[in-house]
Formats: C-alpha cells, sequence, structure tokens
C-alpha cells in the first residue's frame, strides 16, 4: 500500500511539473529536487535556515552586471528572513556544454557546480548559472528548473535589447530577468499556491497580468524590447508581496514543500 501511494504522489507531481509553461523548464522528473517554489517557506523564514547564498556560476564573459546581483539581493532580503545575513558567490565555470540548453541541461550542469546541497546546516543554498549558448526555446531569457536553481542566457539577453536608442538595456533587462527567475523560486505566481487575488496572467501560467510587477509575463520574453520600451519593473508588485507574506503568515496554503517549519 505505501509504495502505491509513492507512486500516485510522485505521478501527482509529475503532472503539476508538465503544467508548468513559458519559462519553467516542464520535462522534469527530478522529484527530489523540488519544483520552482519548492523552497519558498526555506527562504521566506528564519525558523531552520537563517542564511542564504546565492551561488552565481557563470562561463567566461557571461559574468553577470554588478547591478543585477547587487539588485536580487536587495529584493531578496525584502522578503526573505535571513538574520544572518544573504551572501552572493561569483564563480566562473566552465560547464563543457555545446549547443542549446534543454531544462535537463541546465539541472543537470547546475548540480555538477553546486558548491553545497540546497539545504545545508543552517545554510539555504539558490543558484544561477549565466552559460554560453541559448535555451532550446529560443523566445526565452531565463528559466527556473527546480526549488534552488535558475538560469540566464546572456546572449539571449544581449539581443533582446530593445529596437529604439537601446531602451530597455541589456543591462536593465538582465536586472529584471534575475529577479524575475527568483520570483519563480518564491512560488510566483501561483506556482505552490493559490493567490486570493486573480493576479495571474490567464494566457501565461504561473506570471503577473501586472505589467508594473517584475513577475509580468512578458519579463521572460526575447521580445520584451519590444513589448515594454520604457521603464522595466524590477520589483515585485503588492499582490506578489501579499501572497508572499500570506504563505509565511500560514494564511494561505503552501504546496510541494521540501521543508516547512
Ligand atoms: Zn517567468
Amino acid at each position: 500500500m505505501a509504495g502505491k501511494y509513492s507512486i500516485s504522489v510522485l505521478l501527482v507531481m509529475l503532472l503539476v511539473s508538465a503544467g508548468l509553461s513559458g519559462c519553467f523548464g516542464n520535462d522534469s522528473t527530478y522529484v527530489e529536487k523540488g519544483i520552482p517554489g519548492g523552497l519558498t517557506l526555506a527562504c521566506l523564514s528564519d525558523a531552520k535556515y537563517t542564511s542564504l547564498v546565492v551561488e552565481i556560476d557563470y562561463e567566461a564573459g557571461y559574468m553577470p552586471e554588478q547591478s543585477s546581483t547587487e539588485l536580487l539581493k536587495t529584493r531578496l532580503e525584502q522578503v526573505c528572513n535571513k538574520p544572518q545575513g544573504i551572501e552572493i558567490l561569483l564563480t566562473e565555470t566552465n560547464f563543457e556544454h555545446e549547443g542549446q540548453w534543454s531544462s535537463s541541461d541546465v539541472r543537470d550542469k547546475s548540480w555538477d557546480e553546486k558548491s553545497e546541497d540546497p539545504q545545508t546546516g543552517s545554510t539555504l543554498y539558490w543558484q544561477a548559472i549565466f552559460p554560453s549558448g541559448q535555451y532550446a526555446n529560443d523566445g526565452v531569457l531565463g528559466v527556473a528548473v527546480d526549488a534552488s536553481t535558475v538560469a540566464i542566457f546572456g546572449e539571449s539577453v544581449d539581443d533582446a535589447e530593445g529596437p529604439i536608442f537601446n531602451r530597455p538595456s541589456s543591462e536593465e533587462i538582465e536586472n529584471s530577468v534575475l529577479v524575475h527567475e527568483f520570483g519563480h523560486l518564491l512560488g510566483l505566481v501561483n506556482l505552490v499556491y493559490q493567490s486570493p487575488v486573480d493576479h495571474e496572467d490567464e494566457d501565461h501560467k504561473g506570471h503577473s497580468n501586472n505589467e508594473d510587477s517584475v513577475m509580468y509575463w512578458a519579463i521572460e520574453s526575447a521580445n520584451i524590447g519590444n513589448i515594454i520600451t520604457g521603464q522595466l519593473p524590477d520589483d515585485f508588485d503588492s499582490d506578489d508581496l501579499n501572497d508572499l507574506a500570506g504563505m509565511l503568515s500560514g494564511e494561505i496554503e503552501t504546496d510541494n514543500q521540501l521543508w516547512t517549519n
């Protein structure tokens, strides 16, 4: 009986993973690595994980802008309770990968490079890789592949720069895409919970319908430069923030967690 139960849980999780679209890696069979949002409570709460390390592994020529990593740190500090601090760990890496990236490639190569298990002692480790090459779905600038791992595709970010006076610039796009992907690790929007407010975009599941939120669906799109030519959002909106606060307080039920208090 126990075996049957495990299999049905596994199937449910696979179905949930397969339902994700857009900038999510949707061929996930890596249940033990969780789904994007699987470590949301581990980040929001300080009950077990009192510090967060964001490990950034980049290939030569693809180091993120300092403005991107500083912004990410600021945004995470605003929502995750980490009394021992949030640290950014930058490492140049050769992923030894040729051609386009699938979500499985991102997962496998990222896990090869992780300096620690995501849940190590009282420290939570999240990871972003900045590889050379493009994602197999060439409309995508970034992807969140499991509970602790995202990738940003620098070539595609550079190509997405706006056509008029280079607005938005590739640097601005990188700033927003990096925060956007970590927003998915925080479970936004509706990845591991159901918001009491209807702010998920109908046509782009897992994303906001508010163009002033960094979780707006078009932020992940290679076409962003043609969709928003002014200031790009680089922050969560009040609905996003209320969802996070609700999950932390328990007012909003949270699913698929690798850790709960
Ligand atoms: Zn997205």
